[in-house]
């Protein structure tokens, strides 16, 4: 039985650096003009509304995705456009965002015709809205479990894949689950771009995650660390990114991004970034 709702966290800090980290994947790739596969294999909704009663419960966002408004003018490096952008297009120029995409619109916002997007979602109303969204466009919505979909799914036809995995971990086995599905989609598709979204836990449950992919077969892999400065005593207490295959020089344009809006006043947050296995 699924609980988690992804409206209640919308926009968090968690939700900056993976979306950051998601566009700017997206931009690189698309230097080279062949077509490239894109998969989100824990999608959630397409759009979602920050002044909703659930994004207001929690309020996560002010401290999130509000911050990096209130600075976006100050912003230096270019690639903060690309997540600028459909929140201009989305939001004008209110004072706050209200209208925040979730994964599958920024894969959406962010595709060319010759790329292709299925998404994955197993919760029941997350679907129905989820395949409402798809209705107006190009986009493949399964409603199966993202781990095995995706690995039925590869080799793709395009000869590129770009993959988003980004659980709730609602069950603990799932951080061990992810780190197999990524050796074995890895085995099937070597070149892929696969970006991997983890909370970092005082219980270090995550530690699985990364201990799976170390002890693996999967090279390449970056990992870039968003830790709060005052961060609760239990639970989450920072946002990772795991990006195996990054396009060259993404580490240093994510980090980039990330250093101008993990400072105080911003996001609150201090940034630790490092190749977790090498090539
Ligand atoms: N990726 C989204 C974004 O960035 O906007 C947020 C996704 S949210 C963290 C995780 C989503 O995965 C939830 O909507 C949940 O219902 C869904 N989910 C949970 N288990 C799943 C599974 N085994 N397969 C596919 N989706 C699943």
């Amino acid at each position: 039985m699924l609980s988690y709702l992804h409206a209640f966290h919308a926009g968090n800090f968690a939700d900056v650096q993976k979306h950051a980290a998601l566009t700017l994947a997206l931009a690189m790739m698309q230097a080279k003009k062949t077509p490239i596969a894109c998969f989100d294999t824990h999608a959630g909704s397409a759009l979602y509304d920050l002044d909703s009663e659930r994004a207001r419960k929690t309020a996560e966002a002010d401290s999130g995705i509000q911050r990096v408004w209130s600075v976006r003018e100050r912003l230096v490096s270019d690639d903060w456009q690309a997540m600028l952008a459909p929140l201009r297009d989305l939001n004008g120029n209110r004072e706050r965002v209200q209208r925040y995409p979730g994964s599958p619109e920024w894969f959406l916002r962010g595709r060319r015709p010759q790329d292709s997007f299925t998404a994955f979602e197993l919760h029941p109303s997350e679907g129905d809205r989820l395949d409402d969204w798809a209705r107006s466009g190009a986009v493949r919505v399964r409603r199966e479990d993202g781990l095995q979909g995706l690995l039925r799914c590869l080799p793709p036809a395009e000869p590129r894949l770009l993959v988003l995995t980004d659980p709730s971990y609602e069950i603990k086995s799932e951080y061990a689950d992810v780190a197999r599905t990524v050796q074995k989609a890895w085995q099937k598709c070597r070149h892929g771009v696969y970006l991997i979204w983890y909370p970092l836990l005082t219980s270090g449950l995550h530690q699985a995650l990364l201990d799976g992919i170390l002890g693996g077969p999967v090279r390449k892999v970056w990992r870039n660390e968003v830790m709060l400065d005052t961060p609760p005593e239990r639970g989450m207490v920072g946002s990772g990114m795991l990006v195996v295959n990054p396009p060259w020089g993404f580490d240093q344009r994510l980090d980039a991004m990330m250093a101008e809006v993990c400072r105080p006043g911003c996001l609150d947050a201090s940034l630790r970034s490092d190749w977790l296995v090498v090539e």
